[in-house]
C-alpha cells in the first residue's frame, strides 16, 4: 500500500487532484493495535486545489465503522467514525512561518512535499478521533455503571484535537 500511497502535494492541488476510494480496516496497521478487531473499511476522500489566494490546499473526509473494545466489560463494539481536515500546503518554510490561519480558514499547515504519504495522514486523522476509553453507552453495556471508573490517562492528542475543534468553532 505504502508505495502507490505517495503523492507531490503541490502537482496534486494544481491538478485540483481527488482520490476516492474505500480502503478495509484491515490495512491500517497502527489503527488496529487500538481496536477490537480489524473487520469493516473506511471510505475516504482527498481533494486539493488552490485558494483564490493561489494558496494550496488539501481537504480529508474519511468515514465508516470500527470495532472498538469496550472498557468496562471488554466485549467489542461497533463505533462510527467521521473525520475531516483541511491543511494549508506551503511551498516553503518561509511560507509555513508566515501562514496565517485566519486568513486561508484552513486548519492546519503541512510543508510541500513530493512525496507525502497520504496513506499515513488518513490513519492518523483516524486515530486521532478515537476516544481515549471506549465505553458502550450505558444502555448497551451489560456491566452497570459504576462510580468508580478507569483511571483516565492523559492522552498526548487530546491537546490537539482540542486545538482542531477550537479552530472549526473560530472558523
Ligand atoms: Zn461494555
Amino acid at each position: 500500500m505504502s508505495e502507490q500511497a505517495r503523492i507531490d502535494c503541490l502537482a496534486f492541488a494544481q491538478d485540483s487532484g481527488v482520490l476516492e476510494s474505500v480502503v478495509a480496516v484491515r490495512d491500517f496497521t497502527r489503527l488496529c493495535e487500538s481496536l477490537a478487531d480489524s473487520t469493516g473499511e473506511i471510505h475516504y476522500r482527498i481533494e486539493a486545489g488552490l485558494k483564490k489566494s493561489g494558496c494550496a490546499f488539501m481537504r480529508l473526509e474519511a468515514s465508516g465503522q470500527l470495532q472498538l473494545q469496550c472498557q468496562r466489560c471488554m466485549q467489542a463494539f461497533g463505533w462510527y467514525v467521521a473525520t475531516s481536515s483541511h491543511v494549508f500546503v506551503a511551498h516553503d518554510e518561509a511560507e509555513l512561518d508566515a501562514w496565517d490561519r485566519q486568513a486561508e480558514g484552513l486548519e492546519e499547515a503541512v510543508l510541500a512535499d513530493s512525496q507525502f504519504d497520504w496513506f499515513a495522514w488518513l490513519e492518523d486523522e483516524i486515530l486521532l478521533t478515537l476516544p481515549i476509553a471506549p465505553i458502550h453507552l450505558a444502555d448497551a453495556c451489560p456491566i452497570p455503571d459504576q462510580p468508580l471508573l478507569p483511571v483516565r490517562r492523559p492522552n498526548p492528542f487530546a491537546a490537539l484535537a482540542t486545538l482542531k475543534q477550537q479552530h472549526k468553532l473560530k472558523s
